[in-house]
């Protein structure tokens, strides 16, 4: 991470509805009292964007993101089945007379063109989703992706949401749930992973899956625990085993349930908890500075 470059934050969970979202929006706004005007939530969950339902942005801007598919010619093409023959996504086919495509299925490689002897392949624009660009009455820039609706490619849209992403801000990713392609695209762009979790035996396997992916990458991560009570301590076990850092601890509380219902952070709902959030991050920068000063010893 360039000394310059403020850190950018991605927040991540091996399942949807463990408040990754409402600790994602939480995060900005309590770093946004502190640091007005120079705060961005991205919101790359493009397959139910829902961060804009608790930081209410006014919106001001819509990008298409397109991606490049397959048009065939038919007065050129010879129906020689070169196309069909190398697509490894069963994205066209020719049958008899017809070149079939499958938008749907095409990973945009250009394969088919590259093959197609006759030139009878143009590649066109489809559009995929769309990347909205906004600010909150408080002033946190905000992004958010969404994939357009009975479209199945998230991956370039996540990618066109989280490049979004400004050195110069200090930037929150929210990620798709689980540990597929769209949450490892997203947290690709951050310096560092914060895993929201919920205190339960099926909570501490996805954790496993998450922490096992922010690994693989490279990514250091710390751990959120959400709706946290007495009683099992596996997921705290887990990470204890581990050295991961548990950031935060986010009681079940009814109050907390009923902000959350009503479309508000927990920093705007309860003031208190502004400076524990605003905490959260100081961590992760001084986790970041550190593993960044020890790399530099060695
Ligand atoms: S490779 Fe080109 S010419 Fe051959 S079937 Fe496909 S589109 Fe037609
Ligand atoms: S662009 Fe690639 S995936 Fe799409 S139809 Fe052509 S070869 Fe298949």
């Amino acid at each position: 991470m360039p000394e310059q470059n403020k850190p950018t934050v991605s927040v991540a969970a091996g399942k949807g509805g463990t408040g990754k979202t409402l600790f994602a929006t939480s995060l900005a706004v309590a770093l946004n009292e502190v640091n007005p005007g120079q705060v961005q939530l991205i919101d790359c969950d493009v397959e139910e964007p829902n961060a804009d339902i608790l930081l209410h942005p006014q919106i001001t801007q819509q990008t298409p993101v397109n991606v490049l598919v397959p048009e065939v010619d038919l007065d050129i093409c010879t129906r020689c089945g070169q196309c069909a023959k190398h697509c490894q996504f069963s994205a066209i086919a020719v049958i008899r007379d017809a070149v079939l495509t499958f938008p749907d299925l095409c990973a945009a490689c250009g394969v088919c063109a590259y093959v197609c002897p006759t030139g009878a392949i143009t590649e066109v624009n489809r559009q995929v989703g769309s990347v909205a660009h906004g600010s909150t009455v408080q002033g946190i820039k905000f992004v958010q992706g969404r994939l357009s609706v009975g479209d199945q490619r998230a991956t370039p849209v996540t990618k066109a949401t989280g490049s979004q992403t400004d050195d110069s801000m200090i930037t929150i990713l929210d990620a798709p749930p689980g540990t597929a392609c769209p949450m490892q695209e997203t947290i690709e762009f951050s310096d560092y992973c914060i895993l929201v979790t919920e205190p339960t035996p099926f909570g501490l396997a996805n954790l496993e899956d998450s922490v096992a992916t922010c690994q693989r990458m490279g990514i250091p991560c710390g751990v959120v625990i959400n709706r946290d009570q007495a009683g099992w301590p596996g997921v705290e076990d887990y990470c204890a085993g581990e050295g991961i850092d548990i950031l935060l601890r986010i009681p079940q509380d009814r109050q907390i349930a009923e902000a959350y219902a009503r479309g508000e952070t927990l920093a705007d709902a309860f003031p208190q908890w502004r400076d524990e959030l605003v905490r959260v991050y100081n961590d992760v920068v001084e986790a970041l500075l550190q593993t960044a000063t020890t790399k530099v010893k060695e």
